[in-house]
């Protein structure tokens, strides 16, 4: 079988030109991975215990927290925790198959909970702590978690006054408590280390992301673990991750990059994966860069352009010479932003394009070619892009030929590809034509092959590099007896990409006024979190409906956003 090229004393960065990439193939990604005995593939095997056989004493994880500490756990600590946590699950009753939730920051529980759930053959499920109980309890609820594992602080805040719509949440572990029920650190000293890894099937659910759509609840995509021969590979084509190497991954676990790339695929490559719990902060990140002495950096647009704001003179006075690529993702990269990683560390940043249902990257900006500022790249070996046009019947066309602007369609049947949204069959389908997956993004291709990233072809609004489906704010600001009806929409905004404005038509007897609007933010951060929570209200004695009945938003966004320039 054909090796990757790291194996015969290369590198794994795919060659220049396409041509060349014909021993990329995902039976050579797959050789990649240990397996398990009888065809068995686990992605907490390949994470931990492949390595811990190995290499057990070098360090997985550097995990930083935000006072300043700094704990080192090897391969061997990591197998140890994460076996005690899956021995943990099954002292509990927890079935193979059944939904572990993390609501949990940047740090060792995290990575306890999502490999040690995926160990004991559970389905793991990241959740933002950040969000407020209203998301919280939507994806609780929708992916019938059994197991919740949080701080104290959230669990009495957000979930506890909402558990009786809860039934199917039976076991709530508390990461900070010292004793009592619950109380995790107790619990797991008296579960043992050494815990069997179970067999899952290749296809078997492994990992549930919640994204959001325009419409309705948010979508539970599901990966399998067979996802992980797509996001070793990945890894390894488009950022040269090699055993030793430090990586460092700066997405939150609650969205896919963080978990895919902050927790599974690094640690299957062997990198010493490198975990801040704390947030942005110019000076304390780019001393990271140096004083952790990263190589490889994975971050994101929202970052960035924050980082040059705080000026190239600070990032050019750190020492970042151990830095081999840094990337970005989740967000359109603009040029400018490319060029600035040249100019304050001597690397351009690379743009990668994936998304939750996708699995891992499908489109980069790889080592070994130049970069176009601007342009995602080209699609990676054994994926097959196209740009199409859903018809009206039903059918897709493929629009040919240079300069063609559509939607983004991808070849189905990729290892990493979604298996399915939890109990929404019609929607997966919908999301599938002619054997084609649909994206939702529209893209421009080049004469020469590479895609640039022209917007969604739908509502959905990006905001910091969060998925915000307009849906779920217009629901929790309609929930406020001032509110008659609400219409949430993306306003292009400087850092952040795009921040949530809504639109909103006062019910009868509230005055729209400084009063309400304040009122109003406060209601939708307190359901919503900071994350998903407009950022701005504009009154408006209607809003623009369709005969239907159905708010415009496009109209919201194309005409009332830009009568109303600085309104919020
Ligand atoms: P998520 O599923 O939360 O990872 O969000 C996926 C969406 O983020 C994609 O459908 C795009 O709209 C956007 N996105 C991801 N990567 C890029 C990129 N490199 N450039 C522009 N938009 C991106």
């Amino acid at each position: 079988m054909t090796r990757l090229r790291k194996s015969v004393g290369g590198s794994h960065v795919l060659p220049r030109d396409p041509d060349a990439w014909g021993a990329f193939t995902w039976s050579a990604a797959r050789a990649d991975l240990d397996g398990l005995a009888g065809g068995a593939l686990n992605m907490a095997h390949e994470a931990v215990d492949r390595h811990a056989a190995r290499r057990g004493g070098e360090t997985a994880l550097r995990v930083l927290d935000p006072q300043g500490g700094r704990r080192l756990l090897t391969w061997h600590d990591l197998a140890a925790r994460t076996g005690r946590f899956a021995d943990l699950l099954r002292a509990l009753g927890v079935r193979r198959g059944d939904v572990v939730v993390a609501a949990l920051g940047r740090g060792e529980a995290l990575y306890t909970t999502a490999l040690g759930t995926l160990k004991a053959g559970c389905v793991f499920s990241a959740l933002f702590p950040a969000f407020g109980p209203e998301p919280l309890r939507a994806r609780l609820a929708a992916g019938r978690a059994r197991v919740l594992v949080t701080t104290k602080a959230v669990y009495e805040r957000k979930i506890a006054p909402q558990r009786a719509a809860l039934p199917d949440l039976e076991h709530i572990l508390l990461t900070d408590a010292a004793e009592g029920a619950g109380a995790l650190e107790p619990a797991l000293a008296a579960m043992s280390p050494a815990a069997d890894t179970a067999p899952t099937r290749p296809g078997d659910a492994a990992l549930l992301q919640f994204t959001s759509g325009t419409t309705g609840t948010p979508k539970g995509a599901v990966l399998a673990h067979e996802a992980l021969v797509a996001q070793l590979a990945t890894a390894r084509w488009v950022f040269d991750l090699a055993p030793g190497d430090v990586y460092w991954c700066t997405a939150d676990p609650g969205w896919i990059t963080g978990l895919v790339y902050g927790v599974v695929a690094p640690l299957a490559a062997g990198a010493t994966v490198v975990v801040d719990g704390g947030d942005f902060e110019a000076g304390r990140w780019l001393s990271i860069l140096e004083r952790e002495r990263v190589q490889v950096w994975y971050t994101a647009p929202t970052a960035i352009r924050l980082l040059r704001r705080a000026g190239t003179e600070l990032a050019r006075g750190v020492d970042t010479s151990a830095l081999r690529l840094a990337a970005s993702v989740g967000e359109p990269l603009d040029p400018a932003s490319v060029r600035w990683g040249q100019e304050a560390f001597g690397r351009p940043f690379h743009d990668t394009w994936w998304q939750t249902e996708t699995g891992a990257i499908m489109i980069a900006n790889t080592p070994a070619r130049d970069i176009k500022p601007g342009s995602m790249g080209r699609p990676l070996p054994n994926i097959t892009a196209a740009v199409a046009r859903r018809e009206d019947d039903g059918g897709l066309t493929l629009l040919e030929g240079a300069e063609a602007t559509g939607e983004l369609v991808l070849k189905a049947g990729w290892p990493s590809m979604f298996r399915g949204y939890l109990d929404q069959p019609h929607r997966y389908a919908a999301s599938f034509r002619d054997g084609w997956y649909l994206t939702g993004d529209l893209v421009r291709r080049d004469g020469d092959g590479d895609f640039w990233f022209v917007g969604r072809a739908d509502d959905v609004i990006k905001s910091s590099g969060h998925m915000v489906g307009p849906t779920e704010v217009e629901a929790a600001l309609l929930e406020h007896p001032g509110v008659a009806e609400a219409g949430v929409v993306g306003r292009p905004d400087a850092v952040a990409g795009e921040v949530v404005v809504a639109f909103v038509a006062p019910a009868p007897g509230h005055a729209p006024g400084e009063a309400l609007r304040r009122e109003l933010l406060a209601h939708a951060r307190r359901r919503l979190g900071p994350a998903l929570a407009p950022r701005a209200i504009v009154f408006r004695d209607q809003l623009p409906k369709t005969d239907s009945g159905k708010i415009m938003r496009r109209v919201l966004r194309d005409r009332l956003l830009k009568e109303t320039p600085g309104d919020g």
